[in-house]
């Protein structure tokens, strides 16, 4: 028997868009302070995005590294230098962008035969990383990177198919076998979901959906308490064996992790602090729509309008993008707008150090598009949500926001819409849902609710905790199938 003592060495594979790179990346990190090796796969224009973090832990004595491979942009048909999907806007450009991650399939096998890992962690976008996993005889952990809530939600849509049975966009429906009645419409599903003939993601979708189900298992950044009922529902009904490991956000422990966390921020951290310490407690709402998507200049007026009209302090992200298509601010800001805000209302063009703005107690709401990151950033800082879904399974998490947990205000958002114009929603009804949640009696309760939570999200990290006994648990079973390998290899 191979009876000499090693390190668990595990590979990260994460897709290269920010909300998918980021909580896997905060996953390294956590496994290799529970004394993993750690080897995250990233790209040229990638690996910067969190280099540093990782140095940083590696001085603490962490064993983390990055191996880098090249993203075949040219060969794949997207311009020089595009490696993330941050700068994609069209389905077409998608569709290429998709075809350079099969492209790096091969270049990954090899890297995975020379360094040998005994698991794999990888994305839900590599379809293949289950096969290829399976061909070194090594697990394969699926990842990807929503809730358990929106995995069941997605699991009764392809079982029982209800939005095939309603007669318009419009008319809501029931989701079928989910412990809570939640209703949708077709407005609110993908398009790939929703039309008849197959879409050129379909294809893509039922990859994903097999890998999932061909793997090892499941890693959720989620923590058992925040969704009992679907955690339990992911698991004995849809049959998927799962360890929830979040908040993964609450690696990020120092000011240095929490401002640098996914990209240099566009704001120095004590500027921004200092902004926020003149501010009374929950009295700041933070606005944010991720990383991916760009308002019309006629949108980003009306939450300016909104802003103004409701009276409250704000810190408001524009992203790069929209500065790019809309360089004249007069065609995004009401005349004056800065002017009449100074004092009560900061512009944060470009980069947010997110995290560090939602853990200041000053910080009293978060206008989301309910990306699941930002979601369990806010539960993790105990910051009730406007809710603003866009794309994605983000009508889900909103679901999950308001009608399951109800620490969040809608602003009545209808309509799923990635590249396309989507309907404005208009300054009163933003208004309205941003004075609901800031201000008054069901306000303070919402406030509650979610303290609550952001101190079970903060128990299940703690030693002794849900998510750190369901990490316990996999690391236990990830040495022991080593070592059962060890043994037989010898017999
Ligand atoms: N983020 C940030 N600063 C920004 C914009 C986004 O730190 O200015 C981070 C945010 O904290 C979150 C991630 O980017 O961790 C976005 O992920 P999410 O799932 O919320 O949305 P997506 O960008 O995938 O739509």
């Amino acid at each position: 028997m191979d009876s000499k003592p090693y390190q668990l060495h595990v590979l990260f594979l994460p897709y290269m868009a920010p909300g998918h790179m980021i909580p896997m990346v905060d996953m390294a990190r956590l496994f290799a302070r529970r004394g993993v090796k750690a080897t995250i796969i990233s790209t040229p224009l990638n690996a910067p995005f969190f280099s540093k973090a990782v140095e940083r832990d590696g001085q603490l004595g962490h064993d983390i590294s990055i191996r880098i491979i090249k993203f075949p942009s040219a060969e794949a048909g997207l311009p020089e230098g595009c490696e993330n999907l941050s700068s994609i806007n069209s389905w077409d450009m998608h569709a290429n962008f998709l075809k350079a991650m099969s492209m790096i399939q091969q270049p990954i096998e090899q890297l995975l035969e020379e360094c040998h890992p005994h698991c794999l962690v990888a994305d839900m976008t590599f379809t293949w990383a289950t096969e290829v996993a399976d061909k070194l005889r090594i697990p394969r952990l699926y990842f990807n990177g929503t809730s358990c809530f929106a995995m069941c939600v997605f699991d009764s849509l392809l079982r029982y198919e209800p939005h095939r049975r309603v007669d318009s966009d419009f008319e809501p429906f029931i989701l079928p076998g989910l412990p809570d009645q939640i209703k949708t419409t077709r407005q609110q599903l993908p398009e790939y979901l929703k039309q008849t003939t197959e879409h050129e993601f379909t294809k893509m979708v039922n990859q994903i959906s097999e890998s999932e189900v061909r793997s090892y298992g499941v890693l959720v950044n989620s923590f058992h308490e925040l969704e009992p009922a679907y955690s339990e529902h992911y698991r004995k009904v849809m049959g998927r064996k799962a360890w929830h490991i979040g908040p993964l956000s609450l690696c990020n422990r120092n000011i240095e992790d929490k401002a640098e966390r996914g990209n240099t921020a566009s704001i120095g951290k004590h500027e921004c602090l200092r902004w926020l310490d003149l501010k009374k407690p929950n009295s700041v709402l933070y606005i944010c729509f991720g990383s991916l998507l760009d308002f019309p200049a006629a949108q980003l007026r009306e939450i300016a309008l909104a802003l103004e009209a409701s009276g409250q302090n704000f810190i408001w992200v524009v992203r790069k993008g929209e500065l790019r298509n809309h360089e004249d601010k007069e065609e995004w800001l009401p005349e004056g707008f800065e002017r009449r805000m100074e004092g009560k209302g900061l512009i944060i063009m470009g980069w947010a150090p997110q995290v560090l703005i939602l853990d200041h107690k000053a910080v009293g709401g978060f206008m989301t598009h309910c990306g699941w990151n930002s979601t369990l950033e806010a539960v993790t800082a105990g910051v009730p949500l406007v809710t603003w879904p866009l794309y994605a399974e983000q009508f889900d998490n909103e679901k999950l926001i308001t009608d399951v947990l109800k620490i969040g205000i809608g602003v009545g958002a209808l309509e799923w819409s990635r590249y396309a114009k989507k309907i404005l929603v208009r300054k009163d009804d933003i208004e309205k849902a941003i004075v609901q949640l800031m201000v008054g009696e069901e306000a303070e309760e919402i406030r509650n609710r979610a303290r609550e939570l952001q101190e079970m999200a903060r128990n299940a990290m703690e030693e002794g905790g849900s998510s750190y006994s369901d990490l316990t648990a996999l690391l236990e079973e990830l040495r022991a199938l080593e070592t059962s390998k060890r043994e037989s290899a010898v017999h």
